[in-house]
């Protein structure tokens, strides 16, 4: 069984958004340490290489659609023990919207050849909107598995697995192949070993252009510019303490008020 991991080189979660005088928007650390893997995705990555442990899958491919140096994620998916890695990266899709993204994802996932799951995180702590699991899902037409909490069972081209809802859980089991969003009670992550480490420094990771996977208009999607960031202004306001002599006197005075502002 082939399984994808798919995740994002983030800024750090130390890092902060800095807009200069032009309004241009960059991130800032202040502790100066470099771009991390998607915490979220630690997860992922955690939940690909139990499959291989647990359930048998042999490859367990992590990707990225991103920069150069967004290797260096991907190395510390090889570290935490993914078998390969590949890196998306062209020039032509920088920038892209999430359904870019999740075009070009879909396009490396079927170059990939018979993966039978593909496990995203929750959401990327920079875009933050969590659609790009969903996306690649409908583009690739296969079953979406969203806020994954634990795979109970993989086998015989099926899959059962438990999902995290607002007030519960609920256990869902359908075919293979399928799109998983992971949420943090599926795992523990582990860290990567140093046996692991020494491993991924020494791995040369192949990059696909957007030509090899067919997309050299640039994913044809459109791209995100994120050049006017601001604060929210505060919300302006005041309190006014109702004074009375018993509560339904005070209850009064306040449905009074609330009737002249129109709020009821
Ligand atoms: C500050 C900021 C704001 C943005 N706002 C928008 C916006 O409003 N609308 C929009 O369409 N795009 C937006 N983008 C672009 C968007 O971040 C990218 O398209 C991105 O690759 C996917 O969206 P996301 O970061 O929201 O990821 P999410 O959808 O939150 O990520 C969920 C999961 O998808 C996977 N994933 C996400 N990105 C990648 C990737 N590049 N490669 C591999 N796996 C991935 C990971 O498993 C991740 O855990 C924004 C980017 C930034 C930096």
């Amino acid at each position: 069984m082939k399984v994808v991991v798919s995740i994002k080189q983030t800024p750090s979660t130390t890092a902060v958004l800095v807009v200069d005088n032009g309004g241009k928007v960059s991130w800032d650390d202040p502790g100066g340490k470099p771009n991390v893997l998607n915490p979220w995705d630690e997860y992922t990555v955690e939940e690909g290489v139990r499959l291989k442990e647990n359930h048998g899958a042999t490859d367990v491919i992590a990707l990225t659609v991103g920069s150069e140096e967004s290797q260096d994620a991907l190395k510390t998916c090889l570290a935490m023990g993914c078998t390969e890695a590949i890196l998306v990266s062209d020039p032509a899709l920088q920038g892209l919207d999430t359904l870019g993204t999740a075009r070009a994802l879909a396009a490396a996932i079927n170059k990939a050849g018979d993966v039978q799951v593909a496990i995203f995180g929750r959401q990327a702590i920079d875009g933050d909107t969590g659609q790009t699991p969903v996306q690649v899902a409908r583009k690739l037409g296969w079953t979406p598995l969203t806020f994954v909490s634990a795979i109970k069972e993989i086998g015989g081209g099926k899959i059962t697995v438990e999902r995290l809802l607002d007030d519960g859980k609920e256990t869902v089991t359908t075919s293979l192949p399928v799109v998983i969003s992971t949420v943090k009670e599926i795992n523990e992550p582990r860290y990567p070993s140093l046996m692991g480490i020494r491993k991924a420094n020494r791995a040369e990771i192949p990059v696909w252009s957007a030509t090899d996977l067919g997309l050299a208009d640039g994913a044809g999607s459109s791209h995100v510019d994120w050049s006017n960031v601001y604060s929210i202004p505060p919300r302006g306001g005041s309190v006014q303490m109702i004074e009375g002599d018993s509560v339904e006197a005070q209850a009064k005075i306040l449905a009074d008020k609330l009737f002249e502002e129109k709020v009821i």
